[in-house]
């Protein structure tokens, strides 16, 4: 292909990069691309080739040389070790002030390290959190781009061109803050999903045990519930999920599936790395441990075999009432997986020294990607008032809006405990809410334990500074 002509380009042409090289195309711009192996390049022509102008290179340094200087190039490869090694080829090959984006999913760390590696060379390293699966990098995705703003002057009305927009007009891609930041919004993303698909998985098991319903009767429930305050896409494909009939065997798709959900690691990512900032994501870990708990098979086999229930048989007297409880659990459920979620991210943003508007992040969450939904105006809204919100939760739109819920969502616990049914995330984000409202923890015996066995000290209520007392010879 021709020299200095392209106004970005993107290398690895699987499912994402084809998708996201389509879309630059179809919106204008000159797009350059390469693959390892020629063949998805020449498929991406062959099929596609219509969509604008592509211009394809077989190898990696005429696929730079395409490139118009400042050059752009867009990773969309395996994370991991298959990044670094084209990070590696592409950063040899480009020059001072060039920009190269991974917008895979790479654990924000790794993107730390990349970026002030190519900052030596005197390159911008750009990771971007791309949300929205195959269909979202075609037509349209939220996209969380990280690095200098520099870059961004560069890149920004390339990506908010090709981004999702939003009711208002709004693009959903902002600059997110420096280095890995754009990837640890994505990975807060990612794990702010599982927590919302379990806790929707876990309304949908008690209307099935409970109540007894047929998938396609849940179905319509969930359908109803995305006309309210949970409108979301997680919602409605739930709903067209559970109506869909599987061919084979004419059953409700939903039966015939086996009950273990595998995983890719960006929940597990948002859990160690809330760890590490002592934030207690308690919705989104619980998720994450449902998913390992379904795949634990032979601990399932054994548990079967063994473990009685001892669980008392409710009787539901009024099935639209429940329900309805259902549906407000959910809702303050989501309210404190999603509140968790913010607060790591600004936990992130104080250990890392980002500068990240939160409110800025629901924004570009609310089209695009898989946890796009109606109530993420309520919380730039909620930031809007006060962008230093210690607790998303205690804006007084979510106080008020949690309050409503609070009789429904203890009914729904209490039943499942009562029943034996699991409720991982209906039960976890209760205790949170109840915790961080608490006027006392038990924290503080805790905290004597710790001074008995292990001189740990202790702080007093009365009284400043730390304290200790000889264990040994008060016994
Ligand atoms: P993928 O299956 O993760 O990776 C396949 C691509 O990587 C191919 O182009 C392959 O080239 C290339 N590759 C693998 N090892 C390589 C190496 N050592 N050197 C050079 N190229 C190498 O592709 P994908 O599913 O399109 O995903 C791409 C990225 O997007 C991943 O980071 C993934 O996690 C992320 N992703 C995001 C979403 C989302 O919703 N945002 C969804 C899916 C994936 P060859 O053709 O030569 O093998």
């Amino acid at each position: 292909s021709p020299a200095d002509v392209a106004d970005i380009g993107v290398t690895g042409m699987a499912v994402m990069g084809s998708n996201l090289a389509r879309n630059l195309a179809r919106n204008g711009f000159k797009v350059a691309i390469h693959n390892r192996s020629v063949g998805k390049t020449e498929k991406v022509i062959a099929d596609h080739g219509s969509d604008g102008e592509f211009y394809p290179s077989e190898s990696m340094s005429d696929f730079v040389a395409s490139l118009q200087k400042p050059r752009v190039a867009i990773i969309m490869v395996k994370a991991g070790g298959p990044t670094d090694a084209v990070v590696d080829e592409l950063s040899s090959l480009m020059e001072e002030g060039d920009i190269i984006v991974d917008a895979g999913n790479a654990l924000f760390t790794d993107t730390r390290r990349r970026e002030a590696a190519l900052r030596e060379q005197g390159l911008h390293f750009v990771g971007a959190g791309v949300s929205g699966g195959e269909e979202g990098a075609l037509n349209g995705p939220s996209i969380m781009p990280g690095g200098t703003k520099a870059s961004y002057d560069r890149l920004g009305p390339m990506f908010e061109k090709i981004s999702a927009e939003a009711e208002d007009g709004l693009p959903c891609c902002t600059h997110v803050g420096a280095d890995g930041a754009g990837h640890f919004v994505k990975m807060v993303h990612n794990g702010i999903e599982y927590a919302d698909m379990q806790v929707i998985s876990e309304a949908y098991d008690m209307m099935s045990k409970a109540l007894g319903m047929e998938a396609s009767a849940i179905g319509d429930v969930f359908a109803d519930w995305n006309k309210g305050d949970l409108e979301s896409f997680l919602i409605e494909i739930t709903a067209e999920v559970l109506h869909h009939t599987d061919a084979t065997s004419g059953k409700p798709f939903v039966d015939v599936i086996l009950d273990q959900a595998a995983q890719k690691g960006t929940g597990a990512w948002t859990v160690q790395t809330a760890l590490d900032l002592g934030v207690p994501v308690t919705g989104i870990a619980e998720a994450t441990f449902a998913r390992s708990t379904s795949g634990s098979v032979p601990q399932r086999e054994a548990g079967r075999r063994t473990l009685s229930a001892e669980a008392q048989t409710l009787e539901i007297a009024d099935p639209a009432q429940f329900i309805d409880d259902l549906q407000k659990a959910l809702y303050a459920a989501k309210l404190v997986s999603y509140s968790q979620g913010f607060d790591e991210i600004a936990a992130g943003a104080e250990e890392y020294g980002w500068d990240i508007d939160l409110g800025a992040m629901a924004r570009i969450w609310r089209e695009g990607c898989i946890i796009r939904a109606r109530f993420l105006d309520r919380i730039t809204e909620a930031y809007g008032r006060d962008a230093k919100l210690p607790l998303l939760l205690s804006d007084e739109y979510f106080s008020s809006e949690i309050a409503k819920c609070i009789p429904a969502w203890r009914r729904v616990v209490a039943f499942a405990a009562a029943s034996g049914y699991p409720v991982p995330v209906f039960a976890s984000t209760l205790s949170y809410y109840d915790a961080v409202r608490a006027e006392r923890l038990p924290a503080a015996l805790v905290q004597a334990q710790r001074d008995y066995f292990g001189a740990h000290t202790y702080q007093r209520v009365d009284a400043a500074g730390t304290f200790h007392v000889e264990w040994s010879e008060d016994r």
